[in-house]
């Protein structure tokens, strides 16, 4: 088995950033917006601004209490979207229940939406065209291609349908031309679906829920889950103990997608940058 060590490779990309952020006349910026009190959304934030940090990209952070209201949410949002000087505004998920999130997310042009979750973003990428992918499936996509894992005519099986992980992720693997299988809460037969994969992607935020019986010998596994378990530890969607040596590559919970998507949030502000320059 080996490990695909996301923690590395970000660190890896982020070197190569700072590198491209050192040559441009003017920094990149990025405006995050954080709503509420998640405590798991502090902490991502952090994370996010910190890496920004690292690589000479100019953030923004902007804290507004957990009883705003929708107006005042969207109004931060048109005020950031306007500043010339911002070029990528990212709103925190999850928002509060009580305010319409695609709403508040639509109202980020095209050209700024670094997380890739516009509706105009997903369906160039699901058209095969060039277009801002969300960060997660873009992080999974690289941290492949990196360990020069071949997709082309392989089974990709995702578990998970989400707006934000395995929706736009079928569309980079199809794009890539992998034969895609999405699996949701409703799928029949779910071990034998994923027992035909020859790249397994588990996106549900259930714990340890790929057990060893569902994954095929020499598969490749990515584990983009975080769950916080009764233990106070993290775990991934994949039962990682008993499935890495029947693994061929296998993503560890914590240091492997996680860092990744951090690392495609920078490369996608960069890239959003460099593109209004
Ligand atoms: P969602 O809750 O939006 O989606 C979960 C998906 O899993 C749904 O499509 C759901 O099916 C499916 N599912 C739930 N239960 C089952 C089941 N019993 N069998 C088969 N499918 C099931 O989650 P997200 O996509 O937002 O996140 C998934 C996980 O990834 C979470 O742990 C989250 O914390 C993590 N995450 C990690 C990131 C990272 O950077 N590493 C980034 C984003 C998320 P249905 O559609 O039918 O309800």
């Amino acid at each position: 088995m080996t490990l695909l060590d996301g923690k590395r490779i970000a660190a890896e990309i982020r070197q190569e950033l700072y590198g491209e952020v050192s040559e441009m006349k003017q920094k990149p910026s990025l405006a995050v917006i954080l709503v509420g009190n998640n405590s798991a959304s502090e902490v991502y934030v952090k994370g996010k601004i910190k890496a920004c940090e690292e690589v000479g990209i100019h953030s923004y952070s902007y804290r507004l209490p957990e009883n705003s209201t929708q107006k005042e949410v969207e109004k931060l949002v048109s005020s950031l979207i306007q500043k010339k000087e911002i070029n990528g505004v990212l709103v925190q998920l999850p928002l509060p229940k009580a305010l319409d999130a695609d709403k508040i997310l639509n109202l980020i042009p095209p050209e700024k939406d670094v997380d890739g979750f516009s509706p105009l973003n997903f369906g160039k990428v699901a058209l095969g065209e060039k277009g801002v992918s969300a960060c997660t499936p873009l992080g999974v996509i690289e941290l492949l291609s990196r360990y020069n894992i071949e997709i082309t005519g392989k089974h990709a099986v995702i578990v998970g349908r989400s707006k934000i992980v395995g929706r736009p992720l079928a569309m980079l693997l199809l794009n890539r031309d992998a034969t895609v299988t999405i699996c949701h809460s409703k799928t029949q037969n779910l071990k034998e679906e994923c027992l035909r994969a020859d790249i397994l992607i588990a996106a549900i935020g259930r714990e340890r829920f790929i057990t060893a019986d569902m994954v095929k010998n020499g598969a490749v596994v990515v584990d983009v889950g975080i769950n916080r378990a009764e233990d106070g530890k993290l775990y991934g969607d994949v039962d990682f103990e008993n499935i890495k040596e029947k693994a061929a590559y296998i993503t560890p919970v914590p240091g492997g997608v996680g860092p990744m998507t951090i690392a495609m949030l920078l490369k996608n502000t960069v890239e959003a940058a460099r593109k209004k320059q």
